[in-house]
């Protein structure tokens, strides 16, 4: 027998987001880090979850207070910018603190900017808070038009703007000024507009390129989002983060559910923050593999986006598809996404890459 349910009209015939998660030897399709936690971290995590367990008849801490302060210090030592653990928020990823955002800034009646393409789950978010969506295109080379930014703000009035920088699937990074003159666009917006800066891949950075943290001491309306899930190689842990305004961050208190943040989830992050530096010397060498793959790629003739982030944008191919199933059938996993006939591969350890290029000169006859 077949219910009816009142599911909401946006919402039918929809399929559940997310790649495709299959049981292939090279799994380079979702951005991840390849390298699992040292036995060093696996130990602490481990020592972690067995004390939270002894306190598991209890709620968590609901503030996670601990957790926010040593996330202030760690963005200190990254950025060099400090700012009070209250001016921290943090949840399970960065989809739901970016969820948080849209549920206290957005809602019905209001707007959601972004600029395409970019990070896909944008334009869910705004759906599932009933959110009027709107998105601009970004420039051929993947960096804002500031004109349009001006225009589209001026006519949609946004109350949140939404930028990733790296931009997921272009791994472009947007100059400080660029993030300045959304700032300034957007003042004029007289209920105010928040505006986010999606930094998930922000530790891949190339020397030289800012982020946006440096803003936040001048603009109270700025949040700048972060994630355990890339540079530690936490994904599995779901640990999100933002630094923002403390009147932004107590509005984010009050849309959170009670106890959001679980005591192991906690605990998890914690015990790997502690790890931080040498977590942080391995996301230098995927650096190094980033600009060499987006080197040999260019030597082979093909077009890559400038990457600020742990993967790189590339093509373009008459037929992405067949180039895509043509690296599945050699076992390795890309993902098909970005603009039509480009391709994303998630940056490996060395013998992925080696596959991977290996693979594809079959693949494409470079
Ligand atoms: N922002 C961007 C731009 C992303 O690419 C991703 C993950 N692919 C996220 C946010 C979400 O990451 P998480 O929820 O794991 O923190």
């Amino acid at each position: 027998m077949t219910a009816t349910l009142p599911l909401r009209a946006e919402l039918r015939g929809l399929e559940p987001y997310g790649a495709p998660q299959l049981d292939v030897p090279v799994l380079l399709n979702v951005n991840e880090n390849p390298y699992p936690p040292s036995e060093a971290v696996v130990a602490d995590v481990a020592a972690a979850v067995a004390q939270a367990a002894r306190g598991l008849n209890r709620y968590p801490d609901r503030e996670a207070l601990g957790l926010r302060s040593e996330l202030a210090d760690y963005l200190a030592r990254e950025s060099g910018v400090r700012v009070a653990p209250e001016q921290v928020w943090a949840a399970n990823g960065s989809n739901e603190v970016m969820l948080h955002l849209l549920q206290a800034f957005g809602g019905p009646g209001r707007t959601a900017l972004s600029f395409a393409p970019t990070y896909s789950m944008y334009p869910e978010y705004a759906r599932d808070t009933a959110t009027r969506w709107v998105a601009g295109r970004r420039a051929e080379d993947f960096s804002l038009d500031l004109d349009q930014v001006d225009e589209l703000v001026a006519r949609e009035q946004p109350s949140v703007v939404l930028l990733a920088s790296p931009n997921n699937p272009t791994g472009t990074a947007l100059p400080q000024a660029a993030v300045e003159a959304v700032l300034e666009a957007t003042a004029q917006v007289p209920e105010g507009c928040v505006v986010v800066v999606d930094e998930a891949y922000a530790e891949f950075r190339r020397t030289g390129t800012p982020s946006a943290l440096a803003l936040l001491a001048e603009n109270p309306r700025l949040a700048v989002s972060r994630t355990m899930s890339k540079a530690f190689g936490l994904a599995g842990a779901r640990v999100g983060y933002l630094a923002a305004s403390r009147e932004l961050v107590d509005a984010l208190r009050v849309v959170r559910l009670p106890y959001h943040l679980s005591a192991v989830t906690q605990a998890v992050a914690r015990a790997a923050l502690a790890h931080a530096d040498a977590l942080m010397a391995q996301v230098g060498s995927l650096r190094s593999t980033r600009d060499e793959t987006v080197a040999w790629l260019r030597g082979k003739g093909l077009t890559t986006a400038e990457s600020d982030a742990n993967f790189v944008l590339f093509g373009a191919f008459d037929d992405r598809h067949a180039i895509w199933q043509g690296l599945l059938d050699r076992g390795v996993l890309i993902r098909e996404t970005g603009p039509e006939g480009w391709l994303r591969v998630s940056i490996g350890t060395p013998t992925e890459m080696t596959a991977f290029q290996d693979a594809l000169v079959e693949v494409a006859g470079l």
